[in-house]
């Protein structure tokens, strides 16, 4: 069997072939037969350097030795019991320690179920139902924030089957704005403001300085709770986050990818004040079969023992090497524009800089398109889509940063 095989076939038996949107790409996605380092290989014999990185998660690489070995010791003792495991709290435990705003947390499965119970959470605690929203920004797949969604829904209208009545209570807004936000906030009874500090799903977008100072001064003045998702900033761009890494603290937090090492994860957490109206000690609902299970508890403290400041200083140095030779390079060729932070970038094909969902939204797909097929080819693997973000792995060593840049310029070539 090759790909293109298991792709005609797969989509007999899932829709589009796939199980999460953004893995359908044109003609058909390469079918993964293992991860090693920052390598991925296909069923059909090929090997490349990974920076989709399974969207996030796997900042060590794929198969790191002791997230594996972590993982192979909890099997074996069973993989979940419906009971406590003392890893759930020396991972809460790491997460109160690390991020600022956390004084207490709720492990749950995915960033979606996260942002769910956050959202359910400051309607609570703030006796208010409207919700802000940034265009482009991408909170999961349920129904309160698929409105102007960013990640694998950005190209499609708003998806069919949420009730009106649900999205009816999430005020869009223009992310780096201040006007639209201070309109919201005057003209609705605002329970909350969510926000990807560094919007990563809709390429990669930082805030303008001071725009986060501006969204923590505007809600505190307010009574609206501020709630960060890091969902992919998160224990990505320094141990607190977007929130160390920029000096703003919010008043919720929502946590994924990284923090469980590889494994299924979401996790919220916040003030204790807010934190503990959660069911059992409040009346705020939250429930999951397999929330805070020791394998993912297991792989999130084997990645989460590597971070430190000096793993964050040496992989955002990594960062800074690859965007600013990836600079030079668009510069030179005069083909696209590089945006990113930290160990997350994204080439945008468009003139002028990316500052919100409608610039970005100019860029030429077609352009992107050909780019991605052009780097596969050089056997470089990026997000096969324009509305995403590339990540950079500790795995990534200078030599692959180069080989990267090598084959970066051949594609970017290739486009004029
Ligand atoms: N929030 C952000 C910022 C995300 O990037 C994502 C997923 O990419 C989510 C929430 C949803 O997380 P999950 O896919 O784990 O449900």
């Amino acid at each position: 069997m090759n790909s293109k095989k298991l792709f005609e076939e797969a989509k007999k038996f899932m829709p589009g072939g796939v199980n999460s949107p953004v893995r359908a790409f044109e003609p058909y996605p390469f079918f993964v037969e293992r991860g090693r380092g920052c390598f991925i290989y296909d069923i059909d014999g090929n090997s490349y350097i990974d920076y989709c990185l399974a969207y996030g998660p796997l900042i060590l690489g794929h198969a790191h030795p002791s997230v594996v070995a972590a993982v192979y010791k909890q099997a074996e003792k069973g993989t979940t019991y419906g009971t406590p495991t003392e890893k759930e709290l020396k991972l809460a435990k790491f997460v109160v320690d690390k991020v600022p705003c956390a004084e207490m947390v709720r492990f749950v499965n995915s960033g979606t179920e996260a942002t769910m119970s956050a959202i359910r959470l400051a309607r609570a605690f703030t006796g208010k139902e409207k919700i802000v929203k940034f265009e482009g920004a991408y909170h999961g797949a349920h129904d309160y924030v698929l409105v102007k969604p960013g990640s694998g829904a950005t190209t499609l209208p708003d998806s069919v089957g949420i009730p009106k009545e649900t999205t009816k209570n999430t005020i869009l807004c223009t992310y780096n704005d201040e006007e639209s936000v201070i309109n919201a906030i005057e003209n609705h009874d605002v329970a909350a403001v969510l926000v990807e500090p560094v919007m990563g799903n809709i390429g990669c977008i930082k805030p303008k300085k001071g725009y986060l100072k501006f969204l923590r001064k505007i809600t505190k003045e307010n009574d609206i709770l501020l709630i960060f998702d890091e969902v992919i900033t998160g224990f990505r761009l320094a141990e607190g986050g977007a929130q160390e890494y920029y000096g703003v603290t919010p008043d919720l937090v929502t946590l994924g990818k990284v923090l469980g090492g590889g494994l299924p994860i979401g996790a919220l957490a916040g003030k204790k004040e807010i934190m503990e109206n959660i069911a059992p000690s409040g009346d705020v609902y939250q429930a999951g079969t397999f929330n805070g299970n020791p394998m993912t508890m297991s792989a999130g403290l084997a990645t989460l023992k590597h971070l430190d400041k000096k793993f964050y200083k040496e992989l955002n140095k990594k960062g800074k090497y690859l965007t600013e030779g990836i600079n030079d390079i668009v510069e030179d060729v005069g083909i696209g524009y590089l945006s990113s932070v930290g160990s997350m970038f994204q080439i945008y094909f468009t003139e002028g800089k990316v500052l919100n969902h409608e610039d970005a939204k100019k860029s030429n797909v077609k352009v992107f398109n050909k780019y991605f097929k052009t780097l596969l080819k050089e056997g470089v693997f990026v997000p096969p889509s324009q509305f995403e973000c590339c990540f950079i792995s500790d795995a990534h060593d200078y030599k692959i940063l180069d080989n990267t840049l090598e084959k970066i310029e051949t594609s970017l070539k290739k486009l004029k």
